[in-house]
């Protein structure tokens, strides 16, 4: 049996997964681009995410790299509530402009 995963985290990257500024504005009110502390890529953070990288000394990666590096043994984790309540936001924003987009006026 090994031990409880106590001491592991200490040698662990907490990296933040960000969208690509090429897949698109996000709406998020606060929201900013920056570039991907692994390839320089440009990405959107949240400013929930932004919260997150303070508290955790986190670093922002975009999809591409995060999918490139990770492991079937990462611990990911859950996004926290301040997350969940923007990805929300977005998800009710956008899709009340695809319904304005499709109301005839
Ligand atoms: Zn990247």
């Amino acid at each position: 049996m090994s031990e409880p995963e106590k001491d592991d985290t200490d040698n662990d990257e907490y990296i933040i997964v960000c969208t690509p500024v090429s897949w698109g504005k996000y709406v998020n009110p606060g929201t900013i681009e920056i570039m991907c502390a692994k390839c320089g890529d440009p990405i959107w953070i949240s400013p929930a995410s932004v919260q997150l990288a303070k508290e955790k000394g986190a670093k922002a990666h975009c999809i591409a790299c995060v999918v490139a590096e990770v492991e079937p043994g990462d611990n990911v984790e859950p996004p926290t509530a301040e997350q969940r309540a923007e990805v929300i936001a977005t998800a009710k924003a956008l899709h009340q402009a695809d319904v304005e987009k499709q109301t005839p006026h």
